[in-house]
């Protein structure tokens, strides 16, 4: 079966209760519109104090509610931190975990990233799996052996294409307005799925979806998202416009 295409809002820290809402009721109204798309689901990922009042925004619509991160234990003495228990329980259904600024910002390694995961996925979340180069390891040459090793490294041994997306994002291009080439991207996301497949199985590996993120715009997503191996997109920047991240999606309709 094919797999279909999931196009995921990460809002990061951006939103105040007014701004997360009207945007949540403006993509929920979108989507309401294109009516029932199989082919296509859709994510959005507000900050921690927005799932609630996001949820509700969502109420009726195809859009999937996710946070940005988790803690690995499912409660106790983490001052800060959210549990995934804690997000099953407001209504999320996916968490992003090793994005690239919390690997910077928060020291994340690939064995935290895969406890987390471990944690997340036991708990029926769907884990969406950052991985990425940054400018220096792409400019030595090491973009595909940084990837392999986060995908040994943070995707949990057993993980399957229910619990598990993973999204490809070489952290120069977030945010920063560059893109890799169509050509570099496809290559990339085949590479992600060879060692998946060494790791998980070919089945498996077949029907696990590969996001490709960073600067993806309603101009740009058509040439990443015809990719083979590019089964969506995460989306910074250009999902706090409702039109621009349902701008992005009607490129796949
Ligand atoms: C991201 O933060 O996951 C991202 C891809 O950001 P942007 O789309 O703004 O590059």
């Amino acid at each position: 079966m094919a797999r279909k295409k999931l196009i995921a809002g990460n809002w990061k820290m951006n939103g105040l209760l007014a701004d997360g809402v009207e945007l949540a009721k403006g993509v929920a109204a979108e989507v309401k519109k294109l009516g029932r798309v199989s082919t296509v689901e859709f994510l959005v990922c507000p900050p921690a104090t927005l799932l609630t009042s996001v949820k509700k925004a969502l109420k009726g619509a195809r859009v999937a509610l996710g946070a940005q991160d988790c803690h690995f234990n499912l409660k106790g003495a983490h001052t800060g931190d959210i549990s995934p228990a804690m997000l099953t329980d407001v209504g999320c259904s996916y968490v992003i975990l090793g994005h690239s600024e919390r690997r910077a910002d928060h020291g994340e390694s690939n064995a935290l990233i895969n406890k987390k995961a471990v944690s997340a996925q036991a708990e029926g979340l769907k884990a969406v799996i950052c991985i990425g180069e940054t400018e220096a390891q792409r400019d030595a040459g090491k973009t595909l052996e940084v990837c392999r090793e986060q995908i040994l490294g943070s995707v949990p041994e057993g993980s399957t294409n229910k619990k598990t997306v993973i999204a490809y994002e070489p952290v120069w291009a977030i945010g920063t307005g560059k893109t890799p080439t169509a050509a570099d991207v496809q290559e990339v996301h085949a590479e992600i799925r060879k060692v998946l497949s060494k790791k998980l199985g070919r089945a498996v590996a077949n029907k696990i979806q590969i996001l490709y993120g960073g600067s993806v715009k309603p101009t740009n997503a058509k040439e990443f998202l015809s990719l083979p191996d590019v089964d969506g997109a995460l989306i910074g920047g250009a999902s706090l416009k409702v039109e621009d991240f349902l701008g992005i999606a009607t490129k796949v309709l």
